[in-house]
This record gives structure tokens, sequence and C-alpha cells, in this order.
């Protein structure tokens, strides 16, 4: 029982879920990791569905995760609610998309144990059936406005690469993030130092130009 009990709190902590949130909205509206393939429409909301359920099942849903295409539209429209908070330039404006979120789209708080299969904990959904865009969406702001509360800064950003529409949650002490990943943070770099490179270059050439006139 105290393995199980310290199972769930792990899968279940504030900062697992906020995980889960980013890796969701990053999956319905972000960059993730995959290359986009143009297929047929239905084969791809099919894939996507996919997608979206092993996100899930990573972050410890368990069986049967079962998404239909409408389900994933849904999820999408909440993914791009959720992205205000991420867009926020300070804690202050990421507190106001919070209130906003929480005044428009949550339920009252309230507390469930999912009929005692799990620890007490509390739910911003209807219901402990509700559908997956409202669960993900309640849980989302829950999880955001816990973080906010703990850290009085933003519980998240957006990805500074511009050719990224990925989001990330700002966890720990040590300098601001500004990359969703490494794998970001390491192209900018690379394409920083290139663009250093050209300009010595172009400089140098110009210095050697205006020496011959
Ligand atoms: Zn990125």
């Amino acid at each position: 029982m105290a393995a199980l009990t310290d199972d769930w709190s792990t899968r279940h902590s504030v900062l697992a879920n906020a995980w889960r949130t980013a890796a969701l909205i990053n999956a319905l509206s972000g960059t993730g990791d995959r290359e986009p393939q143009p297929k047929p429409a239905a084969e791809a909301a099919a894939g996507e569905a996919v997608a979206v359920a092993e996100v899930l099942r990573e972050y410890g849903e368990s069986e049967p995760v079962e998404l239909t295409p409408d389900d994933v539209v849904r999820m999408r429209v909440a993914a791009l609610l959720l992205r205000e908070v991420f867009a926020a330039e300070d804690v202050d404006a990421a507190a106001a998309a919070l209130n906003r979120l929480l005044a428009e789209q949550t339920g009252p708080l309230r507390l469930t144990s999912h009929g005692g299969s799990a620890p007490w904990h509390p739910h911003l959904d209807s219901h402990d059936d509700a559908p997956w865009d409202e669960w993900f969406l309640t849980s989302s702001c829950l999880a955001l406005t816990v973080l906010l509360w703990d850290h009085q800064r933003p519980p998240g950003g957006l990805c500074a690469s511009l050719a990224c529409r990925n989001v990330y949650i700002t966890s720990g002490p040590g300098p601001a993030r500004r990359y969703c990943s490494r794998r970001c943070a390491t192209r900018e770099r690379v394409a920083a130092h290139r663009r250093g490179q050209r300009a010595t270059d172009t400089k140098s050439h110009s210095d050697s130009g205006s020496g011959n006139s």
C-alpha cells in the first residue's frame, strides 16, 4: 500500500501534472518532435489521437486510454486556451490569464478519491467522468495555479526558438529557462555561432576591400 501511495504521489504531484500539461500542449499545438507529414485528413486525425494517447500513458494515465478524433479537436481548443498562460510576460500577466480561465472554463474546487481508488485530491472539473478536454483544461489550470502560487513566477513559457512552437514548465532554482529542450537550445546556439562567424567573415572581406581602394 505504501508503494502504491508513493507511486501515486509521484505521478500526481503538481509538477508531474504541469509537465503532462506542457507535453499535451506540445503534442496538440506545438512543434513536438514530429515532422509534419502530408496524410489524408482522416488518417492524420487518427494518428494524432494515438500520439496524444501515448503522452497520456507516458504520464501514468491508466488504461483504457481511448481518444476519438473529436476528443483531440476539443483538446486542441483547450491547449490553445492554456497557451495564453505560457505566453504571459510576467507573473502578473500569468495570474491574469489563469484567473480568466478559472472564471470562464473551470468548475468550483472539489475533492475526489475516484470512488476510493486514489487518495483524496482536488479537481476543478464537473465530475470524475468529465470528457477528456474538460479534464485536460481543468487539471492543467489547477497545476499551473499551484505552481504560480508556490514559486511566485510564471509557471512556464514559450520556447525562444522561432522555429519551435513548444511550451515548457519553469521548475527549480537557477537562471530563467528560455528553450523547451536541450535540442532547441543547442540548435539556437549553433545558429548564433554561424551568424557571428558570417559577420566576422563579411567584416574581414570589407576590411581587405577598403585596404585595396
Ligand atoms: Zn523549442
